[in-house]
Formats: structure tokens, sequence, C-alpha cells
């Protein structure tokens, strides 16, 4: 019996996550949820899956989540605050820790886990994109074994030879006969609108993503493509590659969901249907294969696969990303919080789709650059990135 912390119980990544423990009962038991403030979602999954600990990070949440389960006559305990988060994320008894609370919120709780040694399923992207020399050289030293969620990076690990799924963070690419790692994308719901409509998108149209079901944040994401810029960062890390090693390829239909390409002309593809319990199962299972209540890929059933290159005047939040990443990781950790606040602002309605990218260039251009060596300094610019969007967002 593996026993699982899941961070970010009550979201997406999260519920999909019990949605295939469920069906592997005997194999998997959720050890510890933890969420952020949802009371009701917390208490039914309390309800369901018995774990031993539950956490909201906000107390006032976590006492009423004490007092519905004290009623209920359940014996989980529960806890509240970052630091006791923290803690269950390292628990001792614990082998296997779910990293899917999104945002900044979810850098501690994730580097509590990889520092203590656990087998990291690793769904926050913004561990990578703002950390990601400190989380690879953490996993190193601790023997963390990283296992990418995110769909394409984990489609990117399947299509790997072992040696490589073995040296996750600096694997030798080009000694492995590997000349390209390709990142797909769908292209978002506003692949084929008319640029000058671009201005009057709503929050509605931009959350409603053609092919996936997601939380709200990443569903803009993925309308902006801020989402594979993140991907890429998260890629460049987790494969230890280089720009030229990189490819980024729109593929309407997401069912190829990343791939690899070899020196001998060989191209390898992870498939499937949109489905993220599919990761989900396989960094679960791995190196074994468990049914994650995924409908088979009937192949009869697809019209067409296609391939179209993506315009960076269309989603020139990606390009920004690209150029983050050689820029620093200043650049990346200032242009994730910029992003987040003003997604934000996006969805409250404060300011218009085409500004979101405005936001965001306006911080990366404005900050002042630093090595960042431990997690207070991308903590730090993290907070000064987040001021600085704030006050870019009243000028739009
Ligand atoms: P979501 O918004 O649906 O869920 C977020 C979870 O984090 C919730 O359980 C919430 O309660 C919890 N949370 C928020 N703030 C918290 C805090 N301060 N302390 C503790 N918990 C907190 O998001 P999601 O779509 O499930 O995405 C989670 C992460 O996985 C993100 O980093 C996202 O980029 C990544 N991801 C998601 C998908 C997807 O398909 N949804 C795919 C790839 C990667
Ligand atoms: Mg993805």
């Amino acid at each position: 019996m593996k026993k699982l912390v899941i961070l970010g119980s009550t979201g997406s990544i999260g519920t999909s996550t019990l949605s295939v423990i469920e069906h592997n009962p005997e194999q998997y038991q959720a050890f510890a949820l933890v969420g952020g403030k949802n009371v009701a979602l917390m208490t039914a999954q309390c309800q369901r899956f018995h774990p031993r600990f539950a956490a909201l990070e906000n107390a006032t949440a976590a006492q009423q989540l004490a007092e519905n389960l004290r009623s209920l006559n359940l014996p989980t305990e529960v806890v509240s605050g970052q630091q006791a988060i923290c803690e269950l994320a390292a628990h001792p008894e614990v082998d296997q820790v779910m990293a899917a609370i999104v945002g900044a919120a979810g850098l501690l709780p994730t580097l509590s886990a990889v520092k203590a040694g656990k087998q990291v399923l690793l769904a926050n992207k913004e561990s990578l994109v703002t950390c990601g020399q400190l989380f690879i050289d953490e996993a190193k030293k601790s023997g963390a074994k990283l296992l990418p969620v995110d769909s394409e990076h984990n489609a990117i690990f399947q299509s790997l030879p072992v040696e490589a799924q073995n040296q996750v963070g600096f694997c030798p690419l080009a000694q492995l006969g590997i000349s390209k790692i390709i990142l797909t994308g769908s292209g978002g719901p506003f692949r084929t609108k008319p640029l000058d409509e671009f201005s009057t998108i709503t929050p509605a149209q931009a959350v409603a993503h053609p092919n996936w079901s997601m939380g709200r944040k990443i569903s803009v994401d993925s309308a902006t493509m801020m989402n594979k810029g993140l991907e890429y960062i998260e890629a460049r890390w987790l494969f230890n590659a280089t720009a030229d090693e990189m490819e980024i390829i729109i593929h309407p239909q997401s069912i190829i969901h990343s791939m690899v390409r070899y020196i001998d002309g060989s191209v390898l593809a992870q498939m499937g249907n949109p489905d993220m319990r599919t990761p989900i199962a396989h960094t679960i299972a791995y190196p074994n294969r468990i049914n994650a209540g995924v409908a088979p890929l009937d192949f009869f059933k697809l019209k067409e696969l296609t391939f179209i290159e993506p315009d960076f005047a269309r989603y020139p939040n990606l390009k920004l990303a690209i150029d983050a990443f050689t820029a620093g990781q200043y650049a990346t950790t200032a242009m994730n919080a910029a992003n987040e606040i003003a997604v934000e602002a996006f969805l409250n309605e404060q300011i218009r789709f085409t500004d979101i990218v405005g936001v965001n260039r306006s911080v990366v251009e404005n900050i002042a650059p630093i090595a960042i060596r431990e997690i207070a300094d991308v903590l730090h610019i993290d907070k000064l990135a987040r001021e600085l969007a704030k006050q870019a967002i009243l000028q739009f």
C-alpha cells in the first residue's frame, strides 16, 4: 500500500488524483489531503477517503472543517497553515507527494517533499519556473524522484529512454541520441479568432478550453499560451535541454501530448484522450501501469491530427516566456508572478485579455536582475513583481 499526500486535493488535479486512487483502492491510500479553503469539498473528501490528516491553509476554514469532521465522527486530524502543510509533505510514513497546489503557494510544500527525498509527482509548474535550479539541485542531493504530471512533460518522459528517466534534471540528451524535445500545445480557444477581436475576449470565453477541463487560471494561460511558455521553461529544467533542443508545435486536437526526436530520424510520441488521469496514473504507478478510468483512444473516431507553427503575434506571452528563460530565473519568477496578478485582474474584469501580456512585459522589463541562490530570493522577486504588476494594472 503506497501512502500519498495530495497537495491541492480540492483542485482539478487533486480531484483527478483521488479519482485514480478510487480505481485502485487496494494499492494506494490518501494519507493526507491538503487544500486552501474549500471546507465543503474537503469534508466530502474526508468522508470518502478517510485520510489520516487533512489540512487547509486558512485557519478559519480548518476550524470549520474540524467541526464538520467531529460531527460526522471521522477520526481525520485537521491541521492548518503552511508550516503544517510542509511537515505533512515530508512525513516519514509518506511514499509519494502529489504537488498540485496552484501558484507560488505550492513552492515551499513541494520543496519540503523534495528535500525529504519523496517521490514527487510534480504538477505545480511554478516550482520549476521560479526555482528550477534549486529544485533540481535539491532532488539530486536528497535522491527525490521527480515524475512530471503536466501532460506534455509526462508524454516526453514516457518517450525518453530509461537512462534519461533516471536522470530527470540532468540527463545528457545528446549522448542518448536525442536531438529535440517537442512540446505540443492545442493553441487554446482563440487559435483561429481574428486578432482584432482579441481585446473584447471575456473571462467566460477564455476559460472554456476546447480539449481539457482545468482550473480557471491555467485555462486563461492556455488561451494566451503563457501556459506553453511556462511549460517551455519547465521542460528546459526537467530535461536539461538547450534552446536548440526545444521545438514547440501547435496540435489542436491534443491527442499527441508531446514527442521526442532522435538522431536516427525516429520520433516517439505519447498519445491518448486528453484526460489528466492518464499522466497522474502514470506517475503514481511508475514504472508499472494501472487503470486510470480513462476511455481508450478510438482511432476511428479521430478525424485528423494536424500541426501548425506557433505565431508569436497571436501568442506574445509565449515569446516573453522563452526570452525570460534566457534572461535568467529572476525573469521567469517575475514573469510568473506578474502573470498570476494579470490573469486574476482579467478574470475580475479589471483589464482586457490583450493587457495581460502588457502587464507581464512591463514587470519583466522593470524588475532589477538578481542572482537566485535560495528560495528567499525567489520569494523576494515574487513579491516585488506582484507589486509592480498591481501598479501596471492601474495604467490599463
Ligand atoms: P486548481 O485551482 O483547480 O486547484 C488548486 C488547488 O490548490 C486547490 O486544491 C486549492 O485549494 C489549493 N490551494 C490554493 N492555494 C493554496 C494554499 N495557499 N495552500 C494550500 N492549498 C492551496 O488548480 P489545478 O488546475 O488543479 O492546478 C494545480 C497545479 O497543477 C497548477 O500549478 C497547475 O499549473 C498545474 N497543472 C494543472 C493541470 C490541469 O489540467 N489542471 C495540468 C498541468 C499542470
Ligand atoms: Mg500541460
